[in-house]
């Protein structure tokens, strides 16, 4: 009776608004979805077909009247319309029956612009949440992998998703520097199709590529290379063929945006006032989002920055995690809400 009471009430909802895969956690009951961030629509009108995995199946084998959709690939928004829906879905998926409107905590990416958080506090709000905040997803992902970040003290979060990475060093539970690249999990896998290309005249689809760079991909020599064998299309006779593929030349093809994402690491910390970067020494950079799981990119970035470097226990799942805890803790809820809004 009282679990049935409480779930007619407790319905607050945590959003993981990621490039590549959007994540639902519901407060009590924990991550209650993951879904692709794909929505196939009907050309030419704004219906939606299907959102999510099933979404993700037709991208690149749609035919001409079915459009599929990432409408946040690149960490920003491009359709405010179809990741309107996007939202919409996910919120009614999880939220049924309840006497209450939930408070919804929505995870963005931190480069979005005003426009683009006014069109997810409106979306979300049309799907009919009471309140809706939004907090900036390095944010969460430090949350959600326990950092300390109400701390007086230096903590620094690099999240690889597919279509951004996102650093940033957090003290006194604000964001001190951030920042945001259009670089990550997608970029790998292009890189991997223009060296199939290149290398083996093998023209290989990305879904093929990605399945390359986790099986085989890494950052860092590996103590056993791999191997593995993989299909397209020779380019010179256009007939299907197989190659085997050696993780060394994979590792080559990653070599650049990786040297983005290094890059960009080594800005962060020259930005990073002294005190703080001191905390760093001791307590390294937390690596999070699916990209973190490329192998050896943990002793990459040590290597790079002379600084101790961990990888998330659930990488994918840290951001919707961070959005759980958050809910939980509403004065701190509104703080970070005034400061991203
Ligand atoms: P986002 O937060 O942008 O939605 P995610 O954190 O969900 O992104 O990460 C998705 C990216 O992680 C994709 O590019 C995917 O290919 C990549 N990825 C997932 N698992 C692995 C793995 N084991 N090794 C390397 N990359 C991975
Ligand atoms: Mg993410």
């Amino acid at each position: 009776m009282f679990a049935q009471l409480k779930g007619l009430f407790s319905n607050d909802i945590g959003i993981d608004l990621g490039t590549a895969n959007s994540l639902v956690f519901v407060r009590d009951r924990g991550i209650v979805l993951r879904e692709p961030s794909v929505v196939a629509i009907q050309a030419g009108t704004n219906n939606v077909l299907a959102v999510g995995e099933e979404a993700k199946r037709m991208l690149g084998r749609t035919p001409g009247n079915i459009i599929a959709i990432r409408p946040m690939k690149d960490g920003v928004i491009a359709d405010f319309d179809v990741t309107g829906a996007m939202l919409r879905h996910f919120i009614q998926r999880v939220h049924h029956r309840k006497l209450i409107a939930p408070r919804v905590v929505v995870a963005v990416p931190s480069g979005i612009t005003e426009v683009e958080k006014r069109a997810v506090k409106d979306s979300v709000t049309h799907a009919g949440a009471r309140e809706v905040y939004l907090i900036e997803q390095p944010m969460a992902s430090a949350i959600g992998v326990g950092l300390p970040v109400h701390e007086p003290a230096g903590n620094m979060i690099v999240d690889i998703g597919g279509g951004t990475c996102e650093m940033a060093i957090i003290s006194l539970a604000g964001i001190v520097f951030s920042r945001s690249l259009r670089v990550g999990g997608d970029e790998f896998d292009e890189t991997t199709v223009a060296h199939m290309k290149r290398a083996h005249n093998l023209m290989i689809g990305e879904r093929t590529a990605e399945e390359i760079k986790i099986r085989i991909g890494s950052a860092y020599p590996l103590e056993q290379e791999l191997t593995m064998d993989v299909k397209g299309r020779d380019l010179s006779t256009g007939l299907p063929k197989t190659i085997t593929v050696r993780s060394e030349e994979i590792r080559e093809a990653l070599k650049e945006p990786l040297s983005s994402i290094l890059e960009a690491i080594r800005i962060t910390l020259e930005r990073c006032p002294p005190e703080l970067a001191a905390d760093l020494v001791d307590r390294g950079i937390v690596m999070a989002g699916g990209g973190a799981l490329l192998r050896g990119i943990d002793r990459l970035v040590a290597e790079e920055t002379f600084l101790p470097v961990h990888i998330a226990d659930d990488p994918l799942t840290a951001v919707a995690e961070g959005t759980g805890r958050v809910l939980q803790e509403l004065s701190f809820l509104k703080r970070v809400a005034s400061s991203s809004s």
